[in-house]
C-alpha cells in the first residue's frame, strides 16, 4: 500500500500535470469508488480547474475551483497514470479525470475510493490522524513529547494512523532498521538516546524515500524514470535472506500481530 513517500511524489508530480487544468470529461465506471451518485459526482466535478493537490497522511486532496474536494486512498493495490488515450495501460479503469486529450486514469481502486467533499467534510474525515511527521513544525522536541506517554510495540505504533500519519508496512521496518532498534521493542522501554535515533530515522527515511520517488510499481506517466525508484533502496523490506549493508548478517522475515516484519538480528537491539 502506497505510503507517505509515495504519495507525497504523487502530490509533486500531479501538482506540475494538472494543477491549473479545466477538468473537461468524467467518468466513473466502478460506483462503489466513489460516495454519491454517477450524476452529482460528474455535475460536481466537471467544468472545474484543479486549483491544488495537497496531501495529508496516505491520502491526496484534490482541491477543485468550487471549493469542492476529491479525497483519494488508493489503499492496497490503487495507482494512477497521466496520459493520452493511445498510451492509456491495459488495465480497467475505475475512475477518469480528462485534462482536454491528457487523461488522468484511476486504476486498482477495490478498496480504495475517491470520495467528493465539501472542505468541511474532508477536514472531519482526517480528524483523526496523528501528526504529519515531516511537518516542520513537528520537531525533535515535539516527537520526545509526544511520545513519553505513549505505550506499545514499536512496529505496530508506527503503522497506527492514530500515532503517525503516512507511515506503513515497508516504511516502519526501514525506519526501524535505521534506527538500529528492533520492530518488536516497546516504544515505553526506549532510552532517551534512542528516542532520539527513531525521530532521526523516522525524518532520514521519509525525505530521502520521497526523493527518490518511492516504491510505487508503474510510473505515473510515460518516460517517468523517478516514480518507484525507491523499490532498489529498500535496505530490509522484503529482503530476506539479503546480507545486512552494515554488518553482513542476513535480514529475517517474521510477523509481528500478522504484519509481515524484515530485521537485521544483528545490528538492532
Ligand atoms: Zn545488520
Amino acid at each position: 500500500m502506497p505510503e507517505l513517500p509515495e504519495m507525497e511524489n504523487y502530490k509533486r508530480n500531479l501538482n506540475q500535470l494538472i494543477q491549473g487544468k479545466v477538468i473537461s470529461n468524467v467518468i466513473v465506471n466502478r460506483e462503489k469508488s466513489i460516495n454519491v451518485d454517477p450524476q452529482t459526482f460528474i455535475q460536481a466535478v466537471q467544468g472545474n480547474t484543479v486549483s491544488l493537490v495537497q496531501r495529508r497522511a496516505k491520502h491526496l486532496l484534490f482541491r477543485l475551483s468550487n471549493g469542492k474536494v476529491l479525497l483519494l486512498h488508493l489503499m492496497l493495490g490503487g495507482w494512477m497514470f497521466y496520459s493520452e488515450e493511445k498510451d492509456k495501460p491495459k488495465r480497467t479503469v475505475q475512475i477518469q479525470l480528462s485534462f482536454g486529450n491528457m487523461h488522468l486514469y484511476f486504476i486498482g481502486l477495490r478498496l480504495g475510493y475517491l470520495h467528493l467533499y465539501t472542505n468541511a467534510e474532508a477536514e472531519a474525515e482526517l480528524a483523526d490522524l496523528g501528526p504529519e511527521p515531516l511537518d516542520l513544525s513537528f520537531t525533535k522536541e515535539d516527537f520526545l513529547a509526544y511520545i513519553e506517554k505513549k505505550r506499545g510495540t514499536l512496529k505496530l505504533k508506527l503503522v497506527d494512523q492514530h500515532f503517525l500519519s503516512g507511515i506503513g508496512n515497508c516504511y516502519s521496518d526501514e525506519i526501524c532498521y535505521h534506527a538500529k532498534l528492533l520492530p518488536e521493542r516497546k516504544l515505553e522501554d526506549l532510552t532517551s538516546e534512542e528516542k532520539t535515533a527513531l525521530y532521526t530515522a523516522i525524518q532520514t527515511v521519509l525525505k530521502e524515500a520521497t526523493d527518490i520517488g518511492g516504491y510505487m510499481e508503474h510510473p505515473l506517466f510515460i518516460n517517468d524514470n523517478k516514480t518507484g525508484a525507491y523499490n532498489d533502496h529498500c535496505r530490509v523490506y522484503d529482503c530476506e535472506g539479503q546480507p545486512c549493508q552494515r554488518c553482513g548478517t542476513k535480514i529475517v522475515q517474521t510477523e509481528i500481530s500478522s504484519k509481515k516484519t524484515f530485521y537485521c538480528p544483528n545490528c538492532q537491539h
